[in-house]
């Protein structure tokens, strides 16, 4: 234990015992799951992760981490270290080769790549089961904004459009070894069922999105003059005097669904 957190893979480690406990409760993992840890640092949450799964597959990007926690697993479960960025691993494919259908995501996230990481969850939500993540407090309430808050953005749209967002709770700087400058929040993220999911190609909504909240003072019709006209947006039943912020998620389908010849 006591490896020099380093500030550049974002590591801070958590220490309170009653979070700890409290993130295992509420993702509630049981023998047979397919449990999938990102960073799992020294193994704060890991271990019981572990001891519930019985089994448990770890992505790790720091390689002086590892050893240690191997040591730690031995006897606890069955711990597999995939020595790697999350953001290159293929989630589809990692349920695929266990052979379930989907898996049970978790994690402490390093924040300085959380947007990302949590985007490359979405475009694999059909094999994730739910997922349950510790994040800037920040960047849960932007997560789970309503329109009309002035959090609500991108990320929010293309969270909602595809998972159930339920922020838990949070958690204090002090919780984590070194204390981050921000508070934090757990969050569990059930991606929605395929009849809920909307029909428009993900990356059109994505530029669609990208491109309206990129202006959030501007119009639509002026945010989106590059990809649509103002009588496109009347066909999407759309206001074109309307701001981004003030859109629905799916407002932002229908969008798409009328664009022709998007950026890429
Ligand atoms: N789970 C541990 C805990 O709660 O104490 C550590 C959490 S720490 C905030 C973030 C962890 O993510 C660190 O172990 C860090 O090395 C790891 N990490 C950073 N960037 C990563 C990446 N791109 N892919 C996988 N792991 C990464």
């Amino acid at each position: 234990m006591n490896a020099r957190p380093k500030k550049s893979f974002g590591q801070h480690f958590l220490h309170d015992r009653r979070y700890i406990d409290r993130i295992v409760a509420a993702m509630a993992p049981r023998p047979g799951d397919f449990v999938v840890e990102i960073g799992p640092g020294e193994g704060a949450l890991t271990l019981p992760l572990l001891a519930a799964a019985g089994s448990l597959t770890a992505i790790e990007l720091d390689t002086d981490l590892i050893p240690g926690l191997q040591a730690r697993a031995a006897g606890v479960g069955e711990l597999h270290i995939i020595h790697a960025d999350v953001l290159k691993v293929d989630l589809g494919a990692l349920a695929h080769s266990h052979g379930v259908p989907r898996l049970r995501l978790a994690g402490n996230l390093p924040y300085y790549i959380s947007s990302p990481i949590l985007f490359h969850c979405v475009e694999h939500a059909a094999a994730i089961q739910d997922m349950h993540f510790m994040l800037q407090k920040e960047v849960v309430e932007r997560m789970a904004a309503a329109p009309g808050s002035k959090v609500y953005g991108r990320l929010s749209v293309m969270l909602q459009l595809a998972c159930r967002v339920e922020p838990l709770f949070d958690v204090p700087p002090e919780a984590f070894r070194p204390p981050p400058k921000v508070d934090s929040a757990v969050v569990r993220l059930v991606p929605l069922p395929a009849h809920e999911l909307h029909d428009a190609p993900p990356e059109q909504v994505h530029a669609v999105v990208k491109a309206a909240f990129g202006q959030r003072r501007k119009t639509l019709a002026n945010a989106l003059r590059q990809v649509l006209d103002a009588d496109a947006i009347r066909r999407a039943d759309v206001d074109p005097k309307a701001r981004a912020e003030t859109l629905a998620p799916a407002d932002f389908v229908r969008l798409a669904k009328a664009c022709r010849n998007l950026p890429p």
